[in-house]
């Protein structure tokens, strides 16, 4: 399928699309080494970069880098405030017009090198090449514990597995962008997504490099967030879990209550247990909140749903293509 007009000649494109958020110092390195790299896969190529609200000097780079040379097609997507790398990635999914979008991380941590490789499993006829991350060094302890529970709560749901690991460094035809652009959610965990979709995947192993610069942009309480938003956009486990509690306290209260009816008529009953009582009330009023945390976890993402607020605002784009009157923009679903 042939759907855009970039770039002018009949040969296949590629778009490189890069959220970022405050990543300028790294992009003056990592751009010309993508450019290099895309120069030698024989494609018609463009970079997408979003700024998701950032304050730095993106701009400037960005219009360095397409000014050193003529061949350069990069556009600037600049969101109107930060919303989230999720939603970052889907402006640029949908500003990209290629007949493969690469979606790569902007902070040096996604080596260029491996485009080639995830090309030419492209070209061999899959449609989605994951590059899974071997093993993230820098990650403590707890973090890759917390994320293996993660992964088991999410997985056994239907028919479809979330790769462990599997991030947004992939590449995926037009075929699977269409089909990702045309779910309509606002909770959007988007490795859940991919998986969703299916379509004829490989996956690539990696060693992520060190960042180049700056910190991590998911510190715990956000990595929290998108594992909480995977979870209810994923899995109804959580509910189920709340109604087996229910069963299993019910059966254990009929239990009690009928030995304790026992215990009266056979034994008499010398009013005691007024340390049982109260823990159960208490222990049992815990348990009833927690349970209703669960429900308002699910009900606040409905009201998300229901509100159907566009995923991201775009403030204004720059486009810095050679080719910027062939292009043509496509339809938003959003
Ligand atoms: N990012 C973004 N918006 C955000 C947070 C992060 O666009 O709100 C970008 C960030 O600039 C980087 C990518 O998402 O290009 C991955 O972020 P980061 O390296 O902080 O995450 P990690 O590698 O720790 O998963
Ligand atoms: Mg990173």
């Amino acid at each position: 399928m042939k759907s855009s007009k970039f770039p002018l000649e009949t040969g296949k494109s590629i778009s490189v699309v890069i959220p970022v958020l405050n990543e300028a110092r790294s992009l003056v390195q990592l751009l010309p080494s993508i450019a290099q790299v895309l120069a030698q896969s024989g494609l018609g190529w463009e970079i997408v970069v979003v700024d998701d609200g950032g304050t730095d000097n993106l701009r400037e780079v960005i219009a360095d880098f397409a000014q050193a040379d003529s061949t350069r097609n990069v556009q600037l997507v600049r969101l109107s405030r930060n919303f989230g790398k999720e939603a970052a990635l889907t402006a640029g999914l949908e500003h990209a017009r290629g007949d493969a979008v690469l979606c790569m991380d902007g902070d040096g941590q996604h080596p260029p090198h491996l485009l080639l490789e995830m090309i030419r499993l492209w070209q061999q006829g899959n449609e989605m090449v994951i590059a899974v991350q071997r093993m993230r060094t820098s990650e403590s302890l707890f973090l890759v514990k917390a994320k293996a529970i993660f992964y088991r709560l999410l997985q056994g749901e239907g028919r479809f597995k979330i790769p462990p690991n599997a991030g947004d460094f992939r590449l995926m035809d037009r075929r699977v962008v269409s089909a990702l652009l045309r779910l309509p959610e606002r909770s959007r965990y988007m490795k859940g997504l991919y998986a969703w979709l299916g379509f004829r995947t490989v996956t690539l192993p990696f060693d992520a490099d060190p960042r180049w610069e700056g910190k991590s942009k998911f510190r715990f309480r956000q990595l929290s967030e998108l594992a909480l938003t995977g979870i209810t956009s994923f899995s109804m486990k959580p509910l189920r879990m709340v109604s087996r509690i229910g069963f299993g306290i019910s059966f254990f209260a009929l239990m009690y209550g009928l030995y304790i009816v026992f215990e009266t008529l056979f034994f008499g009953n010398p009013v005691s247990g007024w340390a049982t009582l109260s823990a159960g009330i208490m222990l049992l009023s815990g348990i009833q909140l927690v349970c209703l945390g669960v429900i308002a976890e699910y009900l606040g993402r409905i009201f998300e749903e229901a509100k159907q607020r566009p995923l991201y605002i775009v403030a204004d784009t720059v486009d810095h293509s050679g080719l910027a009157l062939e292009l043509q923009p496509r339809e938003t679903t959003f």
